[in-house]
């Protein structure tokens, strides 16, 4: 797990939350907000993430399961408004994992029928 803090200067999803960066936000509610990834690995993909900086999806259960809750939400409105409300939701969590951006994002991936290969 890594650390928890209200904002991270160097954190690449703090940017787009506050707006200095761009992104293509599709959703958001006062505490989550969802934009397209830069990189879509599915017709639908989609990343959701707590306004807040929290490192990990761990860390943001343990210290605010009712937030992670308001991320899962937001992830199956996201897939109803966007595809057939069917989706998968992946949280890298470690670089081991596959996590490069170190502020918990729930991959929506979504409008197609998936495989499932992770490995
Ligand atoms: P991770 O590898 O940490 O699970 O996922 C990070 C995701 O963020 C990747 O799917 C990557 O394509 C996406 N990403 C990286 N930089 C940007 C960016 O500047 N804008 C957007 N919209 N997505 C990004």
């Amino acid at each position: 797990m890594t650390s928890v803090s209200a904002a991270n200067a160097d954190c690449l999803f703090c940017k787009i939350v506050a707006g200095q960066l761009p992104a293509d936000v599709v959703a958001s509610t006062e505490r989550v907000v969802a934009f397209r990834d830069i990189d879509p690995k599915a017709p639908v993909h989609v990343l959701v993430v707590p306004k807040e900086h929290h490192g990990d999806v761990a860390v943001l259960a343990a210290a605010d399961p009712g937030l992670l809750a308001e991320v899962v939400a937001l992830a199956d409105r996201v897939a109803g408004d966007l595809a057939d409300g069917q989706f998968r939701l992946i949280f890298n969590s470690g670089p081991h994992a596959g996590q490069s951006v170190f502020h918990v994002h729930g991959h929506v991936i979504s409008g197609a029928r998936l495989g499932w290969t992770p490995a």
